[in-house]
């Protein structure tokens, strides 16, 4: 049974990211200095490369693959809750060649920016906090 709370919205910062930084590293280290640990990230822009993840559901862990080339984020999707205490930003990509191939998974440190705008909301209520989910083996939200 699906298990959705409200949030409610409290603030919402729209700007653009270091050019030649780690995606994912920009992103966690924004939220932790504004103390977001609640909220969704979306954004646009290009990468000079990209890492991205791939679940394996039967050997249950990520597969990791490198794309060595410029390539346009044309949707950055994401969401910021508790792992361990510490804000976990958790994002997927879809990234798109010359030729408007696109390719997509879970985001990864070692994806480096060219140019990104971002936009972060931040929510109030209680912390969603990521546990161990034995039936997929990943760190998903203890709700209920
Ligand atoms: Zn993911």
């Amino acid at each position: 049974m699906a298990d959705l709370r409200p949030m409610e919205p409290v603030q919402t910062w729209l700007g653009r990211l270091a050019h030649g930084a780690d995606l994912l590293g920009e992103i966690a280290d924004f939220c932790r200095e504004r103390h977001i640990v609640l909220g969704r990230v979306e954004g646009i822009g290009a990468v000079q490369r990209a890492r991205l993840g791939y679940y394996d559901q039967a050997a249950r862990e990520y597969r990791f693959f490198d794309l060595d080339r410029p390539l346009e984020i044309t949707c950055l999707l994401g969401n910021i809750s508790l792992r361990d205490g510490e804000p976990m930003v958790h994002a997927h990509l879809t990234l798109a060649d010359a030729d408007g191939r696109a390719y997509g998974g879970h985001l990864a440190p070692g994806t480096v920016i060219f140019a990104t705008e971002l936009l972060v909301t931040s929510f109030s209520g209680p912390g969603l906090h990521r546990a161990f989910d034995e039936p997929t083996g990943l760190p998903l939200w203890r709700l209920g």
